[in-house]
């Protein structure tokens, strides 16, 4: 059977932390669809068009990643691309916690998906991109926690 996961986000911006949970999913699906969510009331600090356009330099060879954006439900989306995995990154045993009341509604809501969650690597656990757009907003040097191909792209807006 053809797996296609999903992997939502707001990836605003896309660090270092989601690029290795795309690359260690790689192997374990046929298609991983990055979708950034975005809904009216909250907007994100980096524009959507931007953020899009940085995960596609990320992961412009590689054929098995999808890069697209959503509105609404995680579970409708799914729906409409076929996705029977939803992919999520687990940092804390708060990220654990909020991450399985989510994924236990989704299911409820769609009973058909499976959601899959990676344990970010030790290296990566104190990487958000909550922190990394602080630093880059105050005009510090986020290189470090960006994959290889944004660092020196990403600037203060
Ligand atoms: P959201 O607003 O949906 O939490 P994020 O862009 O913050 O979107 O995160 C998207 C996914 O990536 C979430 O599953 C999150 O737990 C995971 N993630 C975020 N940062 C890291 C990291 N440093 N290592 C591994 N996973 C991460």
């Amino acid at each position: 059977m053809y797996k296609t996961a999903l992997f939502p986000g707001s990836f605003d911006p896309f660090t270092i932390g989601h690029e290795s949970i795309v690359n260690r999913a790689l192997p374990l699906f046929d298609k991983i669809i990055i979708a950034i969510g975005y809904n009216t009331t909250k907007d994100g600090y980096f524009p959507l068009d931007k953020r899009l356009e940085w995960i596609k330099t990320v992961f412009g060879e590689e054929k098995k990643v999808e890069v697209t954006s959503f509105k609404g439900l995680t579970v409708d989306f799914c729906r409409e691309k076929g996705a029977g995995y939803i992919l999520r990154g687990l940092r804390t045993s708060a990220d654990f916690e909020y991450e399985r009341a989510v994924a236990q509604m989704n299911r409820v809501m769609l009973p058909d998906i499976e959601s899959v969650f990676m344990l970010t690597l030790p290296d990566h656990t104190h990487i958000t991109s909550t922190i990394v757009r602080e630093i880059i907003r105050l005009g510090g040097d986020a290189d470090a926690f960006l994959p290889e191909n944004l660092r020196n792209k990403i600037k203060v807006i």
